[in-house]
């Protein structure tokens, strides 16, 4: 496993190992590493003759006020866990050498960032795209994995990289969850225990909601009213959006039809965590 700091060391690196041959599958992360990130390094392992992981907490998709200070940062712990997955590379570059003085470019994927998460954090969708393009240009990867979790990033990202005609697949993988159900996250580590035990809720309300969309319920009003009745008996959090959209285009579905994400938003005070769940139809 070979660490590197240096954005231009690891691209003088990377370069000559794509030269001779080597396949580079890439696993962008902000650390904090869990099982979900973990099961992205695996996948990558198992398809590229070499994986690099980035562990950057990115600023620029932090809007003021978010968590961006407090972000866990736990390099012990995430050190351990990689000699045991044992990618090839580890990247941690440093905010100065991604933003160094001067710096002044974004990328947007105008659309797809727009609604959903979106909505609450406007300029976040930017700094996830900019981050990446650069992070795909040090590492010019030929396979990026990416979590369903993290739903609209994903479809972002994909835009993205058909747009900029970058040329790098892309793999999406399946959502870990705790034995509860609750999707892993880096944030889940600030929930209270009894914000922890209701944020249970939350897949529970998407696998009823997904429930009855399969016994035949296509209405996206009933099913949104349904899973907000679910979440509001339940758990203390507020919540910031329940959408039911096409897991492509990400545009509201008002009968569900095809490919539906059924994704959501819940703030538990500070903490706000995010889960969806697909579902097929004909
Ligand atoms: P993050 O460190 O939160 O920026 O996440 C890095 C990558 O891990 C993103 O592609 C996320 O979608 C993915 N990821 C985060 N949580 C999970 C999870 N519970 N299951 C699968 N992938 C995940």
């Amino acid at each position: 496993m070979k660490k590197f700091k240096s954005i231009s060391s690891a691209n003088r690196y990377l370069h000559k190992k794509k030269y001779s041959g080597a396949t580079i599958g890439f696993v962008p992360t902000m650390g904090a590493l869990h099982e979900g990130h973990l099961s992205l390094i695996r996948k990558s392992r198992r398809e590229n003759s070499l994986t690099v992981v980035s562990i950057y907490v990115n600023p620029t998709q932090f809007s003021p006020g978010e968590d961006f200070r407090r972000y866990p940062r736990p390099i012990k712990k995430d050190n351990l866990l990689l000699q045991l997955e044992n990618p090839d590379i580890i990247i941690y570059p440093s905010d100065k050498e991604m933003y160094p003085d001067g710096f002044q470019t974004s990328v947007e994927v105008k659309g797809l960032d727009k609604g959903l998460c979106g909505t609450s954090r406007p300029k976040h969708f930017q700094g996830v795209a900019t981050v990446v393009t650069k992070l795909l240009n040090i590492v010019t990867p030929d396979r990026l994995y990416l979590g369903q979790k993290d739903a609209q990033q994903a479809v972002i990202i994909q835009q993205m990289i058909h747009d900029l005609n970058f040329p790098v697949q892309v793999k999406i993988l399946p959502t870990i969850r705790e034995a509860d159900g609750l999707a892993m996250s880096s944030r889940n580590q600030y929930l209270t225990q009894t914000q922890r035990l209701e944020a249970t809720e939350l897949y529970r309300a998407l696998t009823s909601a997904k429930k009855s969309i399969m016994s035949g319920e296509r209405n996206r009003t009933n099913i949104c009213k349904n899973i907000k009745k679910y979440i509001e008996n339940r758990i203390s959090g507020s919540i910031e959006y329940i959408a039911c959209v096409d897991a492509q285009t990400l545009k509201p579905l008002p009968i569900i039809q095809g490919k539906a994400l059924l994704a959501l938003a819940v703030r538990f005070g500070n903490t706000r965590l995010i889960d969806n769940i697909i579902v097929l139809t004909e």
